[in-house]
């Protein structure tokens, strides 16, 4: 696991280490304002990251490599497992998006990452970086949820997904000093955290 041989450096991860590991990779610029994003937790970064650079071991990968022989998708049982399906298409994924939708009074498109971010471009740049720590928290919660599906056979409800979200968002928040900018953001954080300012 790449994280794994992540830890073996002992060096602290860090926005800007994982900033940089992005740019000297020569990622698409699509991920950068996910990476730059300065509400996000390092370990939520840090999965960005791996997402960014395709190194998780989704089961289409592990059947490329011969590790696995199903590349089903353990979370709605219905398709191929791949980075695009787990976070983008799947059911079970969506369903958690739209509990994200309805607490951020938002509408995201479920095409992929490119059209979350085009969506939000006129947005306040808080809450373009709200929305995107929450999705970022979420596809994190979705990687475990998969995992514990493979492992243990258990699969958390689209519900306790949402509720991790929401309670590591609202802490993470009121933990912080935020930039608020015009009326209509202040109202909107307001609304969906509130005592955050
Ligand atoms: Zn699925």
């Amino acid at each position: 696991m790449f994280e794994d041989q992540w830890r073996q450096t002992n060096c602290d991860y860090t926005v800007k280490v994982g900033y940089n590991w992005i740019v000297d990779d020569g990622i698409d610029v699509t991920w950068y304002p996910w990476i730059k994003n300065r509400l996000l937790l390092p370990k939520h970064n840090f999965f960005i990251c791996l997402v960014a650079h395709n190194r998780l071991l989704s089961q289409d990968r592990l059947v490329r490599m011969q590790i696995a022989t199903c590349n089903r998708c353990l979370l709605c049982d219905d398709g191929e497992e791949n980075i695009d399906h787990l976070f983008f298409q799947c059911s079970y994924s969506q369903q958690c998006v739209r509990l994200i939708e309805d607490w951020l009074q938002i509408c995201l498109p479920l095409q992929g990452i490119i059209d979350w971010w085009l969506h939000l471009r006129e947005r306040s740049l808080l809450k373009k970086q709200v929305v995107a720590t929450a999705i970022a928290q979420l596809m994190y919660l979705i990687w475990h949820a998969r995992n514990r599906c493979r492992l243990e056979y258990v699969l958390p409800s689209p519900a306790s997904l949402f509720k991790q979200v929401k309670e590591t968002l609202l802490i993470n928040l009121r933990g912080r000093k935020l930039v608020i900018g015009a009326n209509a953001t202040r109202e909107w954080i307001n609304c969906v955290c509130p005592n955050c300012i």
